[in-house]
């Protein structure tokens, strides 16, 4: 028997063409999906008139250079994947129609409108969907002009569509970039105020800073001047918390205590000693005639002055 070829349209019978060209015979997949494919592809349907038995085969034209292969010993196979795809009605339309382009989907509404009317917004988004989808299984079916027009038509609603959304965006965006510098320049100005009163503090701060002027930093260290002072800081290298020049034998706590409260008992002292001096026979220079009796001079100033008021007033 001669082999013949299944697909419709197609006169190949044997193992030549009309011109003499050897032609191969391919029997359809086993796999069931790519069966379909083949199926689809030839456009034929199993059923009484049409059944794929073992001599059911689709002839070597009908697969594109790229789906064939030779094995060593010159037999032809398909490709894993290899479709047919050249038929007696593909070779009408040389020109291939250009492909649509690439639909995106929409980016979701923003909720400017009330649900409802998002709700019916999507009904008719996913209507137009299957409007486009049932318009190009008819375009894919039979190559209608007027349903490519249609199609082109819809798809430049969808374009004025998505034009719409993007000046919705950026209209948006414009709006939110002017709230930002609102929001900007109030935070600017909070800053300025930050900035003033973080001045002020810092005037009153007793830090090293404060204390530039020769006079300052004489007072202070007793230095001669700032840079006298600046220079030794720098030898000494105190480091953070004066960590560096610490002393290492460090007082315990407990002479910590009693340094302090020799310093407060001085103050006393030195308080006491002030009241004596204050009383008039003090001003000036003892004159030498008074010699024999200054001690006793001494004695009876500091008599009087436990008669004065108290050092330590009763309230502190
Ligand atoms: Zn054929």
């Amino acid at each position: 028997m001669v082999t013949s070829c299944c697909v419709p349209e197609c006169n190949q019978k044997g193992k030549k063409t009309s011109t003499g060209e050897k032609v191969s015979f391919f029997e359809f997949p086993r796999t069931p999906l790519r069966k379909t494919q083949w199926i689809h592809a030839i456009r034929r349907e199993e059923g009484k008139q049409f059944k794929i038995v073992d001599g059911t085969k689709v002839c070597l034209l009908h697969f594109r250079r790229e789906d064939i292969r030779k094995s060593f010993n010159g037999r032809a196979y398909v490709v894993a994947g290899g479709i047919p795809s050249r038929f007696a009605w593909s070779v009408h339309s040389p020109r291939k129609r250009k492909a649509p382009p690439k639909r995106h989907p929409l980016p979701p509404k923003k909720k400017l409108f009330t649900t409802t009317s998002t709700s019916s917004q999507a009904e008719l988004v996913s209507e137009t969907d299957a409007m486009v989808e049932s318009v190009t299984q008819l375009t894919s079916t039979a190559s209608n002009s007027k349903s490519n027009r249609n199609t082109d038509l819809l798809i430049s609603n969808r374009d004025t569509d998505l034009e719409f959304n993007v000046q919705k965006k950026i209209e948006d965006m414009e709006q939110e970039l002017l709230k930002l510098r609102q929001e900007n320049t109030g935070l600017k100005k909070k800053l300025d105020e930050l900035e003033k009163q973080h001045e002020v503090i810092s005037a009153r701060l007793f830090c090293l800073e404060r204390f530039t002027s020769d006079a300052d930093s004489n007072f202070y260290t007793g230095l001669p001047n700032y840079t006298t002072f600046l220079g030794l800081f720098n030898f000494l290298d105190p480091d953070e918390d004066g960590e560096n020049i610490r002393s290492d034998a460090q007082m315990s706590a407990e002479d910590v205590v009693r340094t302090q409260q020799i310093a407060s008992l001085r103050i006393h002292v030195e308080r006491a000693i002030n009241k004596i001096k204050n009383f008039r026979i003090w001003n000036g220079v003892v004159p030498l005639s008074l010699f024999s009796v200054v001690n006793q001079m001494w004695t009876f100033c500091a008599f009087l002055s436990n008669t004065q008021d108290p050092l330590i007033s009763s309230i502190t």
